[in-house]
Parts: structure tokens; sequence; C-alpha cells
């Protein structure tokens, strides 16, 4: 029984959390290839956005690297979840790799649309954060068209040839509150800008940052389990923080969590980033639980069932190996 000083300690764990069908389809091509090819299986940039995931792929025998030109010519070579622009294909195509392309189709669907409006001639403004791979990859379709900005305070610097003519597009994982402002202020500056076609942030940032919401004011604390690099995950921090969070931490794995978090905390929520696999969230509640944060209550704000198929040149060669 708790005393008088001590909290009811519990915890909220937020659903839908951790791998999307993007991902899990990401992470699955490149541990396929691994058992059609035999390593090493050369990937360009880290497949998705966690440390734990790279280096157990590293383990198995992939080779993460950031340029397509170090990768041996002939050799096999996977494009990460996050999409790569058209001049990537060409250099692979140069050094006559064997490509497999993981890159997510609701990244893909974000590149057609920029390929689309950008043959209509329109002044493209995505909305994303500047050097992301997702965001080199997209504006790499159509450079002449496309401007980035980079949240609300980079609206005053938008130039555009023709204000009748603008259309905004977005990288996924973005804040879905935070993107609506910046449209807010675009459209202030831009009144006939267009909308894409649909939603650019992915269902799966979205129903992260939903659960967040709903959890955020009851937790004391909220853990938020992702790496560093990771836009969706560092944005689960962001919204637990704004919607009333008392305190928000990125960590990759348990041991990061430091003991002083938990003073005088009674509720700690726990979530997971798009690229997190869910051993280091059992990780964290395995924590948590030790320290008599036992009682585990899911806070469920969708049910997600969504499925990508693997990439093409994967399914024929599972086919073929019978
Ligand atoms: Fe695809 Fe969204 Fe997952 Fe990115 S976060 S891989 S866009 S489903």
């Amino acid at each position: 029984e708790p005393t008088e000083n001590e909290p009811v300690k519990r915890v909220l764990l937020a659903a839908p959390r951790g791998y999307c069908a993007g991902v899990d389809r990401a992470v699955v091509t490149v541990e396929k290839a691994l058992e059609l090819y035999g390593p090493p299986v050369y990937v360009r940039k880290q497949i998705v956005h966690n440390k734990h995931v790279v280096t157990t792929l590293e383990k198995r025998g992939a080779i993460f690297v950031d340029e397509t030109e170090q990768v041996p010519e002939g050799a096999t070579v996977v494009f990460s979840a996050h999409g790569v622009a058209p001049v990537v294909h060409e250099e692979a195509q140069a050094l006559s790799l064997k490509t497999i392309d993981a890159t997510c189709p609701l990244v893909t669907k974000v590149h057609r649309e920029a390929v689309r409006f950008a043959n209509e001639d329109y002044d493209i403004l995505l909305i994303g954060h500047e050097g992301h791979e997702e965001v080199i990859g997209t504006s790499g379709e159509a450079p002449e068209h496309i401007t980035l900005v980079d949240g609300p305070e980079d609206v005053a610097n938008v130039t555009v040839r023709d204000p009748e003519k603008v259309v905004w597009l977005s990288q996924t994982t973005l804040s879905v509150d935070e993107t609506l402002e910046t449209v807010r202020l675009l459209r202030e500056r831009f009144p006939a800008m267009q909308d894409p076609p649909s939603d650019d942030i992915c269902y799966a940032t979205q129903n992260r940052q939903l659960a967040v919401k709903q959890m955020a004011a009851d937790c004391d604390l909220m853990i938020v389990v992702g790496s560093r690099n990771s836009s969706n995950s560092v944005r689960l921090v962001e919204v637990a923080l704004e919607h009333g969070a008392r305190a928000g931490h990125l960590v990759d794995y348990a041991e990061e969590i430091d003991e002083s978090w938990l003073d005088g905390v009674a509720t700690v929520g726990v979530t997971s980033g798009a690229s997190v696999p869910e051993v280091l969230v059992r990780g964290v509640l395995d924590f948590l639980g030790e320290r008599g944060y036992a009682d585990v209550r899911p806070v469920v704000a969708a049910e997600e069932s969504l499925v990508f198929s693997l990439p093409n040149e994967i399914r024929r060669d599972l086919k073929a190996a019978g």
C-alpha cells in the first residue's frame, strides 16, 4: 500500500505506438535480402532511423553506407524507407548495382504529387525539416519547382513566381498541429495556395500523436522510445509537452532513463516512434516495473491494420527461391 508521501504509481501505454507498415516493410526487406543473396547486403543510409534496428541488421551482415559510391560495383543495395531522389537511381545504375527500393509507399505518394505539380509548373512549398533524408529525396524529384518551408518561422522568407499557382506538400512525419499553423501562415501570404490531394503526414504519424495527446495531461513524465534522428519520435516528445505532460524524454534504451526523472512521479506515459521495435518498449516497461510502476494501462487512440507488400524485386526472388 502506498504511504501518504508515496504517489500511486502507474503507466499509461500509448496505442498505436512503434512500428508502422512502412518501417516493418523496410526492415523485413533487408532481412529477406540477407537470406536470399547472403551477406553483405549494402543499405544506403539507415534503413529506418533507429539505432537498435541498424546495429541488429549490421550483426547479420548489412553494411550501411551514406553515399551510393561507397557500394562496390555490381553489389546489391537497398534504398531506405525515407526515399531517394531520382539522381540516386542514376548513380546506382552507373555502378551496375542491383537495387531494392524500400521507400515507404506513402513517401512515394508524395514524390508522385511533387512530380505531377512540377509538370503542371506549380511552385511547390514543401513543409519539412531541412536536411532530413525524406525531404532531400522529395526535393530531388523537382528541384527547380520545390521550396522547403521549415516550419512557421520560415514562412516569411518564402518567395514564389506566381502566387496564383502554388501548392503545399509535406514530409510524412511532421507535427500535425505545427504543420496546420505553417499552412495557415502560408495561406495568409498566398490565399490561392492549393492543398495536397490527400494528407501527406502519414496515418502512423497522426495516430501516434493522437494517442500522446489523449494521455499527456495525465502524465507527470512521458518517455518516448526512439532515436534522436527519428523525426516522428522527436515530435512525440514535443506533442506530449505541448499537451500537458510535466516532463518528457526521448530514449533509445531503458538504460538511458535517469532515475531522478522518476522523483515524485505518479503517472508515466510510454510510447515509441514508428521506427522502434516493441522489444525496446518492453525494456522500458520492465525498468519501470522494477521501480514500482507495474500497473500498466493502455490508452488506445486508433486501430491500425495497414500492411504493405514487399518490394517487387524481393517478392520475385522469394518466389523463384520457392
Ligand atoms: Fe511510411 Fe509513415 Fe512509416 Fe514513414 S512513418 S515509413 S511514411 S508509414
